[in-house]
């Protein structure tokens, strides 16, 4: 039998419908809940996603603005930016768009966000919050992922996560994150040696790789439930995951789809994450 498809793109539209609702009550407060989203450089795929985060935080209420800066922007530029944001009472969010030009250190921009307003959470604080159970700014595509089991009534206590690869963004919170959820979590990355021999153990196999079709349906235990992060390119140039998805929803269980799946999960945790800092302003200026 066919695996039933997590369609990150349905449970998104039905999360961003409640997200609305809340702006509103949020409007009604008096709070408009705000996002800032920097862009260094002319990168073409950062300005496309830039685009996509700032549209759907318009379409929820969200005011959004986005500060491009040029390619040869210096790093003390970045980070005046970055302070003056800190500053504003307008914005809760602040997201920057990664990578950087090459000439600056990402992680020191980072560390520059205000922990409060640091809606991808990255910045270590929060990463430090995340790895011992506190309440904090979980990353947007971790927490998506998270999300989308919930919504599809998948149970992380107890089950074998394997997650291939271990990014600071993505494969690492995403561990951190299930951990907390009593999951046994094992890490593959490019120096592990025979993929398939954990894999293969996997109740829930997350893959956040990048590489077209890495998971093949002799890797993927049977009922396994299967979450393809990855976003690359086929041999034919069509938009990839890292699973061989037609293979492979023979055998999984729950598979997410790519497009359409993980991806629109991502763009609505960094909504709720700042509906999330909007909240905590309004909670603030209710008490003060
Ligand atoms: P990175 O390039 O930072 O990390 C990739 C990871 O994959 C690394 O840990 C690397 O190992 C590991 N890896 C590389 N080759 C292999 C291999 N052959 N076997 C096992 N592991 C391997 O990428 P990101 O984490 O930023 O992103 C991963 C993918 O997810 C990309 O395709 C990206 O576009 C996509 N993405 C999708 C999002 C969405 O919303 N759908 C959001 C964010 C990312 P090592 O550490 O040893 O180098």
């Amino acid at each position: 039998m066919s695996a039933h498809i997590l369609s990150g793109k349905e449970v998104a539209g039905r999360l961003q419908q409640e997200m609305k609702l809340q702006v509103e009550e949020l409007k009604r407060k008096g709070i408009i809940p705000g996002l800032a989203v920097i862009i260094a450089g002319n990168n073409p795929a950062s300005r496309l996603y830039v685009k996509k985060k700032s549209e759907a935080s318009q379409k929820l209420g969200i005011y959004s603005r986005v500060i491009e800066l040029p390619d040869d922007t210096s790093k003390e530029q970045l980070i005046s930016v970055v302070d003056m944001l800190n500053e504003d009472d307008a914005i809760d969010g602040i997201l920057v768009q990664l990578p950087l030009p090459q000439h600056i250190d990402e992680r020191e921009i980072i560390q520059c966000i205000s922990p409060d307003k640091d809606v991808d959470g990255f910045h270590p604080l929060n990463i430090g919050r995340l790895s011992t159970g506190q309440d904090t700014f979980i990353p947007c595509t971790p927490l998506g992922i998270l999300k989308l089991l919930q919504e599809y009534h998948i149970t992380m206590e107890g089950k074998h996560v394997v997650i291939v690869g271990r990014s600071n963004i993505v494969g690492k919170p995403a561990g951190q994150l299930l951990l907390n959820e009593h999951a046994t979590v094992t890490y593959c990355h490019s120096k592990t040696r025979q993929l398939a021999h954990y894999t293969k153990q996997a109740d829930i196999l997350i893959s956040a790789v990048g590489q077209s079709r890495l998971i093949k349906a002799n890797m993927v235990k049977e009922n396994a439930v299967v979450i393809d992060v990855g976003n690359s390119f086929d041999e034919s140039g069509k938009l990839s995951g890292d699973v061989d998805f037609e293979r492979v929803k023979e055998i999984a269980s729950f598979i997410t789809p790519v497009p359409n799946g993980v991806g629109p999960m991502t763009i609505s945790m960094l909504l709720y994450n700042t509906l999330k800092a909007a909240k905590k302003r309004a909670h603030a200026k209710g008490d003060s």
